[in-house]
């Protein structure tokens, strides 16, 4: 199998047999992959379906394709994993939103604990801006069919007690603590593995570590305390690790037999 490029690109654009790339799509197209009139290209309308385009036309002016077949997008996990992680200094923060992209998360919550190296007032829509941009390019890179969910920042009380959309849905609800000494987020993840679509949120926390306190808050919010075990690590690790560990022990970290040419299970979104 051939891996072709991908692109999210706007949903209404489906609706014609001829598609259009948008400008910087179409600079990407030309400029940068330099792909040329008859290759193809997988593009993807973030809610499910995959697009295999044959590019016709690449000018100046534009990049033309036409569609050759509508697939379910594949890429996604059934996994769905919400994680909440504290706000730190920006590399780090950024790293993990591309890393967690490219092992499955679904939504990421950013949130402000007593530790967090960041504040709420810190820029936020120019913040979320690039944020979104890492998750695009990040599900592009990797084959996502979806675009991982972005919330705005929130204080970790307003979380916890579900003020934000992300929260209210999972029963299990999981805090990363380097204190925990009875359950391993592995033990914590059995009553979820077999489940048809896993769901659980995460919350992993800043540099200092959360307060007792937190910690307190969190288990009356129903989040249960997990280890990564023995050693802490530093909370970009901690919270690749977790991640991987839950999209393994899931089960989505196998591989399925390909269906299709763009490696399509044939599922429908
Ligand atoms: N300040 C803390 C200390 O020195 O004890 C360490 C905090 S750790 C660098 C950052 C975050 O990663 C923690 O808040 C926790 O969520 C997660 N973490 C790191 N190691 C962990 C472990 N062994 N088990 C569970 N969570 C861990």
């Amino acid at each position: 199998m051939i891996k072709m490029h991908h692109f999210f690109l706007p949903p209404e654009l489906f609706k014609q047999e001829r598609i259009n790339f948008p400008p910087p799509q179409a600079r990407q197209i030309r400029q940068v992959l330099r792909l040329a009139a008859g290759e193809r290209v997988l593009a993807l309308d973030d809610l499910g379906w995959a697009y295999e385009l044959e590019l016709v036309e690449i000018k100046p002016t534009g990049v033309e394709a036409r569609m050759v077949q509508k697939l379910p997008a594949s890429g996604e996990p059934r996994t769905h994993l919400t994680m909440l992680l504290c706000l730190s200094q920006r590399e780090k923060f950024e790293w993990m939103l591309q890393k967690c992209t490219e092992v499955g998360v679904s939504t990421f919550v950013p949130v402000i604990s007593a530790r967090s190296l960041a504040r709420a007032t810190d820029v936020v829509e120019k913040k979320m801006e690039r944020w979104r941009s890492i998750l695009r390019e990040a599900a592009e890179q990797c084959g996502r069919g979806r675009i991982p969910g972005l919330h705005a920042p929130c204080y970790l009380a307003d979380a916890l007690s579900k003020k934000t959309p992300a929260t209210p849905t999972s029963p299990l609800r999981l805090v990363l603590w380097e204190g925990e000494r009875g359950t391993s987020l592995g033990d914590a993840l059995i009553p979820i593995t077999n489940h048809p679509q896993p769901s659980l949120q995460l919350l992993v926390g800043p540099e200092g570590g959360f307060s007792p306190e937190e910690i307190t808050l969190a288990g009356s919010a129903g989040y249960q305390p997990v280890s990564l075990g023995k050693r802490i690590l530093r909370m970009e690790t901690a919270a690749l690790v977790a991640a991987a560990i839950v999209l393994y022990q899931c089960g989505d970290v196998a591989l399925e037999p390909h269906q299709s040419a763009s490696g399509e299970s044939g599922e429908s979104p």
